[in-house]
């Protein structure tokens, strides 16, 4: 259902961050993927609206460099889910 949405982006990403990151993004303690506690250094996922820890940041990046290898990660940033890497 939600791979269906199509939306710009960037535009959402650039917007959710400026909304949120006054609040929710600094508050959150623990990852929302994998929920590592403390949350030291967070990142905010490529692909969807968790904030995560490193572990769960440097899992996205093969997922973001197979993407990019594609040329289509600009289209899949802030999909809301994580992509399958493409074959
Ligand atoms: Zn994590």
């Amino acid at each position: 259902m939600m791979k269906k949405i199509v939306m710009s982006a960037g535009v959402w990403v650039v917007n959710f961050v400026m909304n949120n990151m006054s609040d929710s993004f600094f508050k959150v303690e623990s990852c929302d993927r994998c929920g590592q506690t403390p949350l030291t250094i967070r990142q905010m996922s490529w692909f969807t609206e968790e904030t995560l820890c490193m572990d769960c940041t440097d899992k996205e990046k093969p997922i973001k460099k197979a993407l990019r290898d594609k040329g289509i990660t600009d289209a899949m940033e802030g999909c809301g889910y994580i992509p399958e890497i493409p074959a």
